[in-house]
């Protein structure tokens, strides 16, 4: 299977976190990098390096405010005597029908969820090359390849079109399916990490061209909180065309698998012409975040079961953080999922 990544992806080092208000590590440290490349090429990929394709297709799914923050507020926020080595938000507002901010804090407040997402010089390149990642993958797609996989990092689920949150900036699921859709009528959007994918939900919500399916850990008591919860079926002409699939924590290969069945009658309803996959890949027993707990096995099985819906599929990492198992579990599923020569 074709693989696409770009060497500025890793650039991007996030130092601050707070995990139940306490200061942590960043579990989205650039060696998982090292550990995706060594799975994907266990599983055969080749990795290339993607084009730069310019802001277009970032564009067409981010608004041009937020992307003028993403690219300018770490040289602004230098500019604060006393300010944090990275971008880091203190003040959010309540309600965002007020109005919009001059000021750099003020702005990151606006367009930064929460504190997972601190941003650093290197994090605008990082963030496009990792987006450009999964626009090759979809090319790729388009011009006929049955599937593509692009290693996204930064990852992209919990980016909505003008805010950043869970380690994400610019929503590479998103891109990769408004690229798609240049060709494809109806495009299916299936994250299976392990935490909702909020930011995609949220860019899709009011559209019937893409269905989002996300299955997740059930967000009562778990990331992001606020959203992922199975009565959220879209909006407007959109309703209909979300669907969530919360799963209770600890839940395993079995419960996941059944729930994908479920998953697949809607996907198969919509009758869609291409597939994005969400791939995180922290649902794993063994993940840090410990939320559920699917097996190395298991996502081989995901695989399989997802290439069973014989859809041209762009798979876009997400989620997934640092265990010994990272990289087997991506082997696990490009290898299920290439099970029928894809
Ligand atoms: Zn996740």
């Amino acid at each position: 299977m074709k693989a696409f990544y770009a060497e500025e992806q890793k650039r991007h080092d996030p130092k601050a976190f707070l995990s139940s208000g306490a200061a942590k590590p960043n579990p989205e440290m650039p060696e998982r990098v090292e550990r995706l490349l060594a799975g994907a090429t266990s599983a055969g990929c080749t990795v290339e390096r993607p084009r730069n394709h310019g802001l277009g297709p970032v564009a067409a799914v981010h608004t041009p405010e937020y992307l003028d923050f993403l690219e300018h507020i770490f040289e602004r926020w230098q500019r604060i005597e006393g300010a944090s080595a990275e971008v880091i938000p203190n003040i959010h507002p309540i309600a965002r029908s007020g109005s919009y901010p001059a000021s750099a804090v003020g702005q990151a407040g606006y367009h930064m969820a929460d504190t997972a997402c601190p941003i650093s010089g290197e994090t605008w390149q990082s963030a496009l090359w990792s987006a450009w990642s999964a626009v090759e993958a979809a090319e790729a797609v388009i011009s006929g390849t049955p599937a593509a996989y692009a290693l996204c990092r930064p990852p992209g689920h919990h980016a909505f079109a003008d805010v950043a949150g869970g380690f994400c900036f610019i929503n590479n699921s998103a891109v990769a399916a408004q690229v798609l859709r240049k060709q494809a009528a109806r495009v299916a959007i299936l994250d299976v990490d392990l935490h909702h994918g909020n930011g995609t939900q949220g860019i899709f919500y009011a559209r019937p061209d893409v269905l989002t399916v996300s299955l997740h850990a059930d967000p009562v008591r778990f990331y992001p909180f606020f959203w992922g919860h199975a009565d959220e079926r879209g909006e407007g002409p959109g309703l209909g065309y979300n669907f969530n699939l919360p799963l209770p924590r600890k839940s395993a290969d079995a419960t996941f698998l059944e729930a994908l069945v479920v998953a697949f009658q809607r996907i198969r309803a919509f009758s869609p012409d291409a597939l994005v996959v969400a791939l995180g890949l922290d649902a794993f027993e063994g993940d840090p975040f410990g939320g559920l707990s699917v097996t190395t096995p298991g996502f081989s099985r995901i695989g399989e079961a997802i290439a069973k819906l014989g859809l041209p599929t762009v798979i876009v990492q997400e989620g997934g953080y640092l265990c010994d198992e990272l990289g087997d579990n991506l082997t696990a599923f490009l290898t299920g999922f290439g099970g029928k020569e894809r």
